[in-house]
């Protein structure tokens, strides 16, 4: 593979264990990995590729740590536009049961390619129904072809509604078959080497939609294939009614007793959550996607990110699925986590005045979105820009509209600024954005298909 040499960014945040910001900076890359970091001046003069970045913010690409790729078909759907978790759950599900193979394939490039636009270069998602002949396999597949590195987690369902669950019986599996599709999966496509452009989790989708049973064995078969595990959890106040009425457990006690706790795992929102909860994931190592999004779209309510960081417990950015942001805007993402912790400060009557306010900067928001999500996702080969990581990077052209007169700190103006879209977007050295295009999808023809689709689907 070539060699490629980043240079002149007017700054290039690392966001390594010092948090270094290099003015006039750059990167040297070798195979797909970066071997230098530092001023131009310091770098090799030349290589095979040369990017100049002049004008432009350097930032390690963004981590996405929840989604479902699928979701993009059923946007803003609008039975579901008013409706809080349980009841939109139950007015897309039989939406989502209609989805065929390609379904899946398409949705994944659509949410692939708004991700890569706003900065994403590895993004986890969660698949958990398996319509009509569809497989984990159909995602990735499409992961491949947009060049973006992908955890794919095989989710699950098989609590139906005839055995107290929330989803329809015509969405759910067997567990058996389920179990036996995971290994099969973990097999032909997990990569635990660095660099690693594939991983599979395993992630039963909560816990009012598969068994304990299963969520024991899957956590059995995960540990002994060394993959991690992934769930939502805590995300409404109705889950937690559902889990103190048939578990007699609050949602993180009954993880607990399933052997679901540890730092192979991570939750997706972790909205309501008390302080000896908060303790349990510190303990344990569990991390956290944090989705602001979707916990304001379906009026879930604030998890309490200040406290989970000042416990040390990892946490992640997600734009969750996009039926519920309807966004995969990721950017814009961190933006919203950035203003939604300072909602919460303000709610609760923290004092905001001082340097050490108890509210996040701008850099913190951007830190969870990069070194934050690698350390859920288990990565010690991405998140930052340091030798010896993959060459996983963004650029951002200052010299914008939105960013004028915000110059006095270019690395804020990313976050304190409207959300925008990319102009370079590099994972492993290969362009996924260039020139503010993306490379490796034809975007006009793709839309057309993909809204196609949606119609299809949503009209039924
Ligand atoms: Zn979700």
């Amino acid at each position: 593979m070539p060699t490629m040499l980043v240079k002149n960014a007017k700054l290039l945040a690392t966001m390594d264990s010092e948090r270094r910001e290099i003015t006039d900076g750059g990167l040297f890359v070798e195979n797909g990995f970066i071997t230098q970091v530092g001023k131009t001046t310091e770098l090799p003069q030349t290589a095979d590729e040369v990017l100049d970045l002049s004008g432009h913010v350097v930032l390690p690409g963004l981590i996405n740590t929840h989604h479902h790729f699928y979701q993009t078909l059923t946007r803003a759907v609008p039975a579901a536009q008013n409706a809080n978790l349980f009841n939109w759950l139950k007015t897309l599900y039989p939406i989502w049961a209609r989805m065929t193979p390609d379904d899946i394939f398409v949705s994944t490039k659509t949410a692939l390619a708004e991700l890569a636009l706003s900065g994403c270069t590895t993004a986890s998602d969660h698949l958990y129904l398996f319509p009509n002949g569809s497989r984990l396999d159909d995602e990735i597949a499409a992961g491949l072809e947009m060049g973006v590195r992908l955890h794919a987690s095989r989710g699950s369902m098989s609590l139906g509604e005839s055995k107290g669950g929330l989803p329809p019986d015509s969405v759910v599996d067997d567990e058996d078959e389920i179990l036996k599709d995971s290994e099969r999966l973990i097999g032909r496509y997990h990569d635990a080497k660095p660099g690693a452009m594939t991983q599979i989790v395993l992630a039963p989708c909560s816990p009012f939609s598969v068994t304990g049973e299963l969520m024991k064995r899957a956590a059995v078969l995960a540990r002994e294939k060394g993959v991690q595990l992934h769930t939502h959890l805590a995300e409404t106040q109705d889950e937690e009614q559902f889990c103190l009425e048939l578990f007699g457990h609050r949602p993180v006690a009954y993880m607990e007793s399933l052997d679901w706790v540890g730092d192979d795992v991570w939750f997706a929102h972790s909205v309501h959550v008390n302080k000896d909860e908060i303790e349990v994931y510190a303990k344990t190592g569990c991390g956290v996607a944090h989705c602001p999004g979707s916990n304001m779209r379906l009026a879930s309510g604030i998890a309490p990110i200040r406290e989970m960081r000042d416990a040390k417990i990892p946490v992640g950015l997600g734009v969750d699925g996009s039926a519920s942001n309807d966004s995969s805007h990721l950017l814009a993402e961190a933006r919203l986590a950035f203003l939604l912790a300072r909602v919460r400060a303000g709610v609760e009557g923290a004092s905001l005045s001082g340097s050490d306010a108890p509210i996040m900067t701008g850099r913190e928001a951007l830190e969870i979105a990069t070194i934050g999500g690698a350390e859920v996702l288990g990565r010690s080969d991405i998140g930052s820009l340091e030798e010896g990581k993959c060459a996983d990077f963004i650029a951002i052209n200052t010299h914008r509209l939105e960013y004028t007169g915000a110059l006095h700190d270019p690395l804020a103006a990313v976050l304190f600024c409207n959300a925008v879209n990319v102009d370079v977007n590099v994972v492993g050295g290969n362009y996924i954005v260039k020139d503010g295009e993306l490379q490796t999808l034809d975007l006009p023809t793709h839309i057309e298909k993909h809204n196609r689709a949606a119609a299809r689907l949503v009209e039924g």
